[in-house]
């Protein structure tokens, strides 16, 4: 039987035998126990699936990895401990010293810190483009040692809608896969996998867990990826001398990628979520899509409070329809976007710190993306260290503020931000 992602929200992952839990279970435990060294040998050289070690596979984590596995349409996901391990581990499978990949220039704050300094440091090289460059700009900023390209569906905090079918489509063209961070709208709303993405990657942290509890991120395998006809990923078509030679295209097909980013990388860097956090973050996906639904509308009736205010200058949310990127939006988010927006306060810097300190019900926390509305206001927080001309230069104005829309009454957050305004138009 197939299901809806409604039904695998709730019901995809674990799946309990005779007797056993009805409900997930935290498996806190390092390591498993078997009767035979010999099978705990084919279990090393990855001959029979099973789990030893938790650094690797913890049985929690892999019904966490399962459902959004089959949420997202993919032959397997990795569970690691924060969305920045996923994102790292995702681009360290595919490129090594001396390599190079593309990314959208709208891109998290620390994805860029990640793949602008650290990288860096590493020997591999980036390249932004706009997300809205027309192809030949995009062709243009290959390189013979491009092996991948990579943007986020929609991306924190700008909102720019990524064009997955067409970065697909000339990453396809140069044999190299697309790798898509879904973090803000979910498998709930945008499946990336059939627009041509080859791999997604999440922060859990936000929508998946929902409850800002656990810090976590994953990588899922589309598996539709040839490796072998691309010729550019030794990796994954050669032998791994340190797995007795495997080659992971042969030995899992389909799955290389997911199978190589775990016995390889997760190994050797340890970036692994604890059961704990696993068990946390399936509770949350099990309401993932009436969560989705209810930020989304609220969202929208939010913004379109927003639009209408005098005090307010500007407002950004995908889910409008004015929205610049309402095109896009319509074909790959039919059902929604996410429930972030950004809008400017009519006064700037000192009108938003205001703002923002007479809001009674949404909280002022550097976080978004859970059932609690918060807001941010990057110019006097995360970003202060920088002049305003600076600040426009990151694309973040002085005025703006980037309101998480959370999972209350949305009367209450409207009636929340309209007093708030209304102290700031006195
Ligand atoms: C938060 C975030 C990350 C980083 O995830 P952490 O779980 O905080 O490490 C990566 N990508 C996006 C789009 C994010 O919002």
């Amino acid at each position: 039987m197939t299901f809806h992602p409604d039904t695998l929200c709730v019901q995809a992952g674990w799946q309990p035998k005779n007797g056993e839990p009805r409900v997930l279970p935290i498996f806190q435990s390092t390591t498993f126990k078997y009767d035979s060294s010999e099978l705990v040998g084919d279990l090393l050289d990855l001959k029979v699936p099973g789990h030893f070690y938790t650094r690797l596979s913890n049985p929690t984590a892999e019904a966490a990895e399962s459902k959004i596995a089959a949420l997202e349409g993919g032959v397997g996901a990795l569970m690691t401990a924060s969305g920045q391990a996923a994102s790292l581990i995702a681009i360290l499978n595919l490129c090594g010293s001396g390599d190079h990949f593309i990314a959208s220039g709208a891109l998290y704050g620390g994805t860029t810190n990640l793949f602008s300094v650290t990288l860096k440091k590493l020997g591999i090289e980036v390249t932004y483009v706009d997300p809205n460059a027309p192809d030949d700009a995009i062709q243009a900023a290959f390189r013979p040692a491009t092996r991948a390209v990579f943007g986020e569906t929609i991306a924190n905090p700008a909102l720019t809608v990524f064009d997955i079918e067409r970065f697909a489509r000339v990453a396809h063209a140069n044999g190299v896969p697309l790798i898509v961070d879904n973090t803000f709208p979910t498998a709930v709303l945008c499946r990336p996998f059939a627009f041509g993405a080859d791999i997604v990657t999440y922060s859990t942290s936000k929508y998946l867990d929902g409850h800002a509890v656990s810090l976590g991120g994953m990588i899922v395998d589309g598996g539709r990826f040839d490796w072998r006809a691309s010729g550019k990923f030794p990796g994954l078509t050669e032998p791994d001398p340190s797995y007795h030679g495997t080659v992971y295209a042969d030995a899992f097909g389909p799955a290389a990628f997911i199978v190589k980013a775990r016995a390889q990388l997760m190994r050797d860097l340890g970036a692994a979520p604890s059961p704990m956090n696993a068990f946390l973050l399936n509770l949350g996906m099990e309401t993932l899509h009436l969560r989705m639904e209810r930020h989304c509308r609220n969202a929208e009736a939010v913004a379109t409070f927003l639009g209408r205010h005098p005090a307010v200058t500007w407002v950004n949310y995908p889910g409008l329809p004015a929205s610049k990127d309402a095109a896009l939006v319509k074909k790959y988010l039919p059902r929604g976007t996410c429930g972030v927006i950004a809008f400017g306060v009519k006064g700037g810097r000192a009108a938003a710190v205001r703002f923002m300190d007479s809001l009674k019900l949404a909280a002022i926390v550097v976080h978004v993306a859970d059932a609690r509305t918060g807001v941010l206001h990057p110019a006097s927080t995360t970003h202060r260290q920088l002049t305003d001309a600076q600040l426009a230069a990151a694309g973040i104005g002085p005025d703006l503020v980037r309101l998480s829309v959370g999972i209350e009454d949305a009367a209450d957050i409207i009636a929340d931000l309209d007093q708030a305004l209304a102290v700031v138009g006195q």
